[in-house]
């Protein structure tokens, strides 16, 4: 996607009252549109929380300084790590990614940004409010303790049997009152991705060709879509709730 056509995009969005603005990819550090996108966003009169989803590896000091100036404004950075422990860390990430996106997080936290991490849940079923506490407690601790880095907190997210989690994840099966009960926690219920492709539910199906909706980004507030993926019924095992 172009900055322009991104530009247009959340403009239109902002207009149809939408709360809060994400950029994620594929890696949208790698995004040639990005630095004039940031430079349009924070240049307006009303700026919606944003948020950037990273792997961290390409946060470099004259990034991480350029970074600076927009999270004075509210621009929040989000991290993945999959542990915080390099060999749990790199068995999904691949060789060398934790060191590099810990050396990401030193340079924000030398900046003074202290980072979100997100968190993959492959556990194929909701983390109940203690585990996840004490998950953001050990990665805290952990970071901070043996690498001297400072967190934001933990954002804990669900696993989809895609990319590297492809085949690694069991679902159970989900009842019928947990999909009642869930409906208004799933993001699709109060989100909306887009694409250069265009519209989609969510960013987990944005590369799935029959979830492209048929709405442009103006008309698709209000409408209705069937849950009818696989990944849907993901969602709903994994949950997302206690603030996930
Ligand atoms: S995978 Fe399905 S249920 Fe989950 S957020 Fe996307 S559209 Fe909604």
């Amino acid at each position: 996607m172009t900055f322009e056509e991104c530009r247009d995009y959340v403009t239109t969005a902002i207009s149809r009252g939408v709360k809060a603005v994400y950029l994620t990819g594929g890696e949208p550090l790698l995004w040639s549109g990005l630095r004039d996108f940031l430079s349009w966003y924070y240049s307006l009169d009303t700026v919606l929380p944003l948020t950037i989803l990273t792997n961290g590896t390409l946060i470099g000091t004259e990034l991480a300084g350029y970074f600076k100036k927009f999270t004075s404004q509210g621009l929040t950075l989000r991290i993945s790590l999959e542990c915080y422990t390099r060999e749990n860390n790199d068995d999904y990430r691949g060789t060398g990614s934790f060191v590099r996106a810990l050396q990401g997080i030193k340079n924000l936290n030398e900046q003074g940004i202290r980072p979100w991490i997100a968190y993959v849940n492959k556990s194929g079923g909701s983390l109940d409010c203690s585990g996840t506490t004490q998950l953001e407690e050990d990665f805290r601790s952990r970071l901070g303790r043996e690498h001297g880095l400072e967190i934001a907190g933990l954002k804990i997210i669900a696993a989809y049997g895609k990319g590297r989690f492809t085949g690694e994840v069991d679902y159970p099966v989900v009842s019928t009152d947990r999909i009642s009960s869930g409906m208004t926690a799933v993001q699709c219920s109060y989100g909306i991705a887009i694409s250069k492709n265009g519209t989609y539910p969510c960013p987990v199906l944005v590369d799935v060709p029959e979830a492209k909706l048929p709405y442009s980004l103006r008309d698709v507030v209000g409408a209705s879509f069937t849950l009818d993926f696989d990944f849907c019924s993901s969602c709903f095992a994994t949950g997302t709730r206690c603030g996930q």
